[in-house]
C-alpha cells in the first residue's frame, strides 16, 4: 500500500484573472500528498524551514500523511515559489522561485520510508530526485514529474533520472523540450527509449495521454466552467494516478489506464478553487460522480463499418 514523495513543500504566492492569493500552502510534494491521501497511506520527504507553522502541518495531519520524513529547520526559510497565470490558464509565468532550505537538503529516509512500495519523484531538484531513488531500491513502481527549470539549467542530472524510473508524468510542453522534438509522438518515442515504460503527458484543459512502447490511450479533461486556480494541477493528477495505483495489486497498463482517470477527476477539482482549497474538503462521493461522468464522456459503440453505411444508405 505505501506510496512516498519527495518534492518541494512551498509557500506559493499566485495571481490568476481570477484573483490573488498571497501565502499559500503549495509545492508537488503538498499537491500530490493531499490528493493521493484519499486512495491510499501516504508519507512526505521534504524540508520546511521555520516559517511552516500549525497551521500548514495540520493540513498533513487531518489527511493521514505522514511527516515523519519531513525535516524542519528552524531557522531557514520554506521553499518560495511565485507565478502567474493570464487568461490562457494552460500556462504559468514562474515570476520567483527561492529554494530557501532545499539548496542545502540531503534526503533522509526512514526505515519504513525506504520499504514503499511506489514512490513519485515529484517536481524538485533531479539531484534530489536521484537520491531518494537510491534509497528505495525494491519500489515496484517509481514516477517521475519535473518542469522546464530543471529541463533548463540540470539536464544531465534529469536525464539520469528519468533512466531509473518506470513512469514519467509531464506536461506536453516539457516533453517536447526534455526530448528536444517539436513532434509529441516522436518525443515520447524518445523518452521511452531511455528506460522507462510509460509516459503519461499532461495536456492541461485538453486531458491527458499515457504512451507505452506499443500503445496508446488518451482521455480528455472533466469539461468545467469556472477554472479559478491551476497551480498543482499536475501534481494532484499525479496524487490521484500514483494514490490509485498503491490501491492495486497488480500495476499493469489496464490499472494505469483507471489511475489516469482518477488522476484528471482529482485534477479537475484542483482547479475550481486556489491553491489546495478544493481538494482538502473532497467527499467519496464527489470523487465517484467524476468517475462515473468519465466513463459516460469517453463511452462508444463499436460498429463495424457496413452496418454504418448500411444505415444511411
Ligand atoms: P504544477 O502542478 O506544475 O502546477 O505545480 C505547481 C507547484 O509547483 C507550486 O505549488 C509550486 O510551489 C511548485 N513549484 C514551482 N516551481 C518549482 C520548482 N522549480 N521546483 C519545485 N517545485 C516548484
Amino acid at each position: 500500500m505505501s506510496l512516498l514523495v519527495v518534492g518541494s513543500v512551498a509557500f506559493d504566492e499566485v495571481e490568476t484573472p481570477f484573483g490573488k492569493r498571497e501565502r499559500m500552502l503549495g509545492g508537488s510534494a503538498s499537491h500530490f500528498s493531499i490528493s493521493a491521501s484519499y486512495f491510499t497511506d501516504v508519507r512526505i520527504v521534504g524540508v520546511v524551514g521555520g516559517d511552516f507553522g500549525r497551521e500548514e502541518e495540520a493540513v498533513f495531519e487531518r489527511h493521514n500523511v505522514d511527516t515523519t520524513d519531513l525535516e524542519r529547520i528552524p531557522d531557514g526559510k520554506t521553499f518560495f515559489w511565485r507565478g502567474r497565470y493570464d487568461f490562457d490558464l494552460n500556462t504559468a509565468h514562474t515570476l520567483d522561485t527561492q529554494l530557501n532550505v532545499f539548496a542545502d537538503f540531503k534526503p533522509k529516509l526512514s526505515e519504513e520510508s525506504k520499504r514503499s512500495r511506489l514512490v513519485f519523484l515529484g517536481n524538485i531538484q533531479p539531484e534530489l530526485q536521484r537520491e531518494v531513488r537510491q534509497q528505495v531500491k525494491s519500489a515496484e513502481l517509481v514516477a517521475l514529474d519535473t518542469m522546464n527549470l530543471w529541463i533548463n539549467i540540470a539536464r544531465d542530472a534529469l536525464l539520469e533520472a528519468v533512466k531509473e524510473v518506470d513512469v514519467v508524468i509531464i506536461n506536453d510542453a516539457e516533453a517536447r523540450q526534455l526530448a528536444d522534438e517539436p513532434n509529441l509522438i516522436k518525443a515520447a518515442r524518445k523518452i521511452l527509449s531511455w528506460g522507462p515504460r510509460a509516459l503519461i503527458v499532461k495536456r492541461g484543459e485538453y486531458g491527458a495521454a499515457l504512451f507505452t512502447g506499443q500503445t496508446y490511450f488518451a482521455i480528455p479533461a472533466y469539461p468545467l466552467e469556472s477554472v479559478f486556480d491551476p497551480t498543482g494541477a499536475g501534481d494532484t493528477f499525479a496524487g490521484g494516478f500514483m494514490g490509485y495505483m498503491a490501491s492495486q495489486e497488480k500495476l499493469d497498463e489496464a490499472a494505469m489506464r483507471r489511475a489516469m482517470i482518477f488522476g484528471s477527476v482529482m485534477a479537475s477539482f484542483n482547479v475550481e478553487e486556489f491553491g489546495t482549497e478544493r481538494v482538502q474538503r473532497l467527499t467519496h462521493d464527489e470523487i465517484n460522480e467524476r468517475f462515473r461522468a468519465f466513463k459516460q464522456m469517453t463511452h462508444f459503440e463499436e460498429i463495424p463499418f457496413e452496418r454504418a453505411v448500411k444505415a444511411t444508405r
